[in-house]
C-alpha cells in the first residue's frame, strides 16, 4: 500500500504546505505519491518530484483540469485513490473542498486538521475552534486526512527527482463550470507562509482605510495582510485574506493583530504564531489574553506611529 498527497498549486508553483504534508506522510512509513492535476503543470510536477521522501509524482495534464474544479479532482482522485491506504493533503480551502467529496466517493470517512497522528488510523484534531482536542479513530480502510501544516516540519529538496508518472484523468464531470475568477493582486508574501502578518479587524471601518492604515506598516515589514471574518463580510478585506477557523491558518515569526477583538474563531487561525502583538483600544478585550505585547490605543494614532517608528 501507499500514501498519496494532494499537491495544491498555482499552475507554475507548488504550495509550500505540501513540503510539510510530506513529512506527516512518513508516520505511515510507506512510499508517498504526490497528485498534481492541472494544464500545462510539467513544471509544479517537476517541483514536487524533487520533495525529498517523494517515490512517485502521478501527473494528471488535462484542459479540463486547468481551473481544479473540486468535482474534477474529486473524481480524479476516486479513480485511483483504492490503491492508498491514506490519502493525505494540507489543511486548506483548496483541500477542505475536494477531500470531502473524494472520500464520499470511496465511501470513507474524511478527517479534518490533523493536530497529531497518534497511529496509523487514530489522530488528535480541535473542535469548537480549539478549546477542545479530540482523539478519534477511524475504522476505514482508506484513510482521508488533511493536516494541519504548521505541526509539521517541512520536507527538503533533493536532487534526484523522483519518477514522474502521467496519469489520465476521468472525462470532465458537467455538474459544475469554471466561469471567472477575480484574484485580488498582491506583492506581498502569501498569508499562509508569510514570516510576518499584520491583521485588520472590523474596526478599520472601510476598505480604504484597511489599505491605507495597514498597508504601509505590512509594506515596511515586510509582511502579508490578514484580516478577521467579520472585516471580511464587512467588505473591507478579500475573503482570501481571512485568518481564522473558516479561513486560513498562519503560523508567523511575528503577528500583529490591529483592532481585532480575539474571537475564539480568529484566534484558532493565529495561535500557532511564536510572537503576536494587539493594538486595541479597549483594555478588556480577548485578544490581550492570546497577545504577548499588547497596546491599547486608537489604532489610527498608533499604527501610523508605529509605521513611522519602523526603519
Ligand atoms: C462558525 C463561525 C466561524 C467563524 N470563523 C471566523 C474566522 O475564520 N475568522 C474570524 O476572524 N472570525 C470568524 N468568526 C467570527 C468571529 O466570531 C468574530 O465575530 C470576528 O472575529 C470579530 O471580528 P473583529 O474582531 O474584526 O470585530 P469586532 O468583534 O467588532 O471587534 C472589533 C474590535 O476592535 C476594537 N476597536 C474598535 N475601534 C478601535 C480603534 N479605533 N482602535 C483600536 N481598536 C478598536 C474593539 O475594541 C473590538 O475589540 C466566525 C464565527 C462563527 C460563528
Amino acid at each position: 500500500m501507499k500514501t498519496l498527497i494532494l499537491a495544491e498549486h498555482n499552475g507554475t508553483e507548488i504550495n509550500p504546505s505540501i513540503y510539510q504534508a510530506v513529512t506527516a506522510a512518513q508516520f505511515w512509513n510507506l512510499p508517498i505519491e504526490v497528485l498534481v492535476a492541472g494544464s500545462n503543470i510539467s513544471a509544479v510536477a517537476q517541483q514536487a518530484a524533487s520533495i525529498t521522501g517523494v517515490s512517485r509524482v502521478l501527473h494528471a495534464d488535462a484542459e479540463h483540469l486547468s481551473h481544479q474544479l473540486a468535482e474534477d479532482l474529486a473524481k480524479l482522485i476516486a479513480a485511483t485513490g483504492r490503491e492508498y491506504k491514506v490519502i493525505l493533503a494540507a489543511h486548506s480551502s483548496f483541500s477542505r473542498n475536494i477531500l470531502p467529496r473524494a472520500a464520499a466517493l470511496l465511501d470513507v470517512a474524511m478527517i479534518s486538521d490533523v493536530l497529531e497522528i497518534q497511529a496509523d488510523n487514530t489522530y488528535v484534531r480541535s473542535v469548537y475552534a480549539g478549546n477542545i482536542y479530540t482523539t478519534i479513530q477511524s475504522a476505514d480502510a482508506i484513510q482521508v486526512l488533511t493536516i494541519h501544516g504548521s505541526n509539521y516540519p517541512a520536507a527538503g529538496a533533493i536532487e534526484n527527482k523522483a519518477h514522474i508518472q502521467q496519469l489520465e484523468a476521468p472525462p470532465a464531470q458537467r455538474k459544475s463550470r469554471w466561469v471567472s475568477e477575480t484574484r485580488s493582486q498582491s506583492d506581498r508574501p502569501a498569508l499562509s507562509s508569510a514570516k510576518v502578518v499584520v491583521s485588520g479587524g472590523r474596526s478599520l471601518g472601510s476598505a480604504a482605510s484597511f489599505e491605507q492604515v495597514l498597508a504601509p506598516l505590512a509594506e515596511k515589514l515586510g509582511a502579508a495582510l490578514g484580516a478577521t471574518r467579520a472585516a471580511v463580510d464587512a467588505g473591507f478585506a478579500p475573503n482570501d485574506i481571512q485568518v481564522g477557523q473558516t479561513g486560513v491558518v498562519v503560523a508567523p515569526e511575528l503577528y500583529i493583530a490591529v483592532g481585532v477583538s480575539g474571537a475564539v474563531q480568529h484566534t484558532y487561525g493565529m495561535r500557532d504564531s511564536k510572537i503576536v502583538v494587539a493594538i486595541n483600544q479597549d483594555p478588556d478585550a480577548p485578544i490581550f489574553q492570546v497577545a504577548d505585547y499588547g497596546l491599547v490605543a486608537d489604532l489610527f494614532e498608533a499604527v501610523p506611529a508605529l509605521t513611522a517608528a519602523v526603519q
